[in-house]
Parts: C-alpha cells; structure tokens; sequence
C-alpha cells in the first residue's frame, strides 16, 4: 500500500468517506460512503502527498452544508462534528 493511498484513506476517513482501493486500474480510488456506502465518485493518486488532507479540509464546509457528500447526511455530521472540535 502506498504512502499516497495511506494519506487518501485518512484524509477521507475524517468526514466519514471510505476509500476503495482498485488494484486493477491503480490510478483511481473509489469513493463510498462510511455508513451506507453508497459511491460518492472517485479520486486519483497522483495527487502529492499532504495535497489530498488540503483538498478535503477545503471542502469541510460543503460536507457540513450537505452541498458534498451522501444523502443520508453521514457527512455532513461528520463534518460538522470536525469543524466543532476547531480551535
Ligand atoms: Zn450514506
């Protein structure tokens, strides 16, 4: 397992996301969601590493507002629960 999907996985799994890992192609991962797991898309490796933490971090805000994420809200309690806990 890469350092890279290592960091995809954790990164995700902040705001309730599970990472897929798809052996085959190598170059996407697939999305689910951490309670239904319904798909929630994909993301590639070639990010660099730390890149991917930035990128969710980024997008907190959406999850919180439910505008990213799946139906069922898991993400938005997640994210929401993250920004919280924010000095
Ligand atoms: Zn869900």
């Amino acid at each position: 397992m890469s350092p890279t999907l290592d960091d995809i996985r954790d990164s995700y799994s902040r705001v309730g996301i599970e990472v897929e890992g798809v052996a085959t192609y190598g170059t996407y991962y697939r999305l689910r969601c951490g309670r239904c797991a319904a798909p929630l898309g994909s993301v590639g490796d070639r990010l660099l590493p730390g890149l991917v933490r930035q990128i969710v971090d980024e997008q907190v805000e959406l999850y919180a507002h439910g505008l990213l994420g799946c139906k069922c809200g898991y993400q938005a309690e997640r994210a929401r629960s993250l920004a919280a806990s924010r000095p």
